[in-house]
């Protein structure tokens, strides 16, 4: 099958989809024309998904590859409290897969785009040894209210949706984990509340936690018991990645509900005054040992 082909199914898909008054010119022509509203802030978020690093072909079918890949972007969103509004989406694919695997993939994407009101804008395809996706996200928040690594402060509490050490539980038993379900709606609420920072648990608490520390110039505490998946260890739940689940800090003046969209939310710990990054676990520092691509 041509390229113009493939584009073409893969437009009657997106077009069938949904879409976003604000994309006023969507697949078809040399650039995706987005017009923003005004008082808005639009955030973008760019994720790379590669085979034999963040799957394999023999453990993910397409849609879930397809799946997975907006799945990480939109995580990002979510962090930020944003509404989601268009993705653009490069492939690259071995010529053996075929367009049937292409097919699938997309399949996979744009049921979780539908389910979250993401536009298919655009993207490119091409052949490859292996399967790299590259999908970039945009999204809208109010304007000056994005959610922040860099706003949490001593004193505040720290909070996080969902439990712990899934993926890495399955990872651990040889298990495909299943597809992260981004925590939009969640994301948005929190953003209302008025939380103070946040982003999304994607590399490991003990390495995102301490980003964020480092970001807003100020030490953490974890509490000892924290939300842990069913049958994941402690060492999983501190260090493994891909929980996609959202760590906020919040004032201790915000009260935030045991539940937020649908998700339990529990208090992991507190921000302190301390050497910047720093992340105490039982008293004791807690080496950030999550998932680094340059490690
Ligand atoms: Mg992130």
């Amino acid at each position: 099958m041509r390229e113009t082909a493939i584009v073409q199914r893969i437009r009657a898909l997106a077009e069938a989809g949904r879409h976003d008054p604000a994309i006023i010119r969507g697949i078809g022509d040399d650039c995706a024309i987005f017009r923003p509203r005004p008082n808005e802030d639009l955030v973008f978020t760019s994720d790379f998904v590669l085979e034999d690093r963040h799957f394999t072909l023999r453990t993910h079918t397409a849609r879930d590859v397809g799946h997975g890949a907006l799945a990480r972007s939109l995580s990002d969103l979510a962090a930020m409290g944003s509404k989601p509004v268009f993705c653009l989406v490069s492939l690259a694919i071995p010529a053996r897969l075929g367009a049937s695997w292409v097919r699938g993939f997309y399949k996979g994407l744009l049921s979780l785009a539908a389910k979250y009101d993401v536009t298919l804008a655009g993207g490119d395809l091409a052949q490859f040894e292996k399967v790299i996706a590259d999908v970039t996200c945009c999204g809208r928040v109010p304007r000056g209210k994005a959610i922040l690594r860099s706003g949490a402060k001593p004193g505040d509490r720290i909070y996080m949706t969902g439990a712990l050490g899934a993926s890495a539980r399955a990872l651990a038993l040889g298990r495909r984990a299943d597809g992260p379900e981004p925590r939009i709606r969640a994301g948005i609420a929190l953003r209302r509340l008025g939380v103070s920072a946040g982003m999304d648990l994607s590399d490991g608490l003990s390495l995102d936690l301490h980003r964020l520390c480092l970001e807003s110039g100020v030490s953490a505490e974890l509490e000892s018991d924290l939300p842990i998946a069913p049958g994941a260890s402690l060492k999983e739940a501190l260090h493994g990645g891909e929980d996609y689940e959202l760590l906020l800090t919040a004032s201790p003046e915000k009260k935030l509900p045991p539940r937020i969209a649908g998700l339990p939310i529990t208090q992991i710990g507190t921000i302190t005054r301390g050497h910047a990054g720093q992340v105490y676990f039982k008293k004791r520092p807690l080496r950030a040992k999550g998932f680094d691509h340059f490690r």
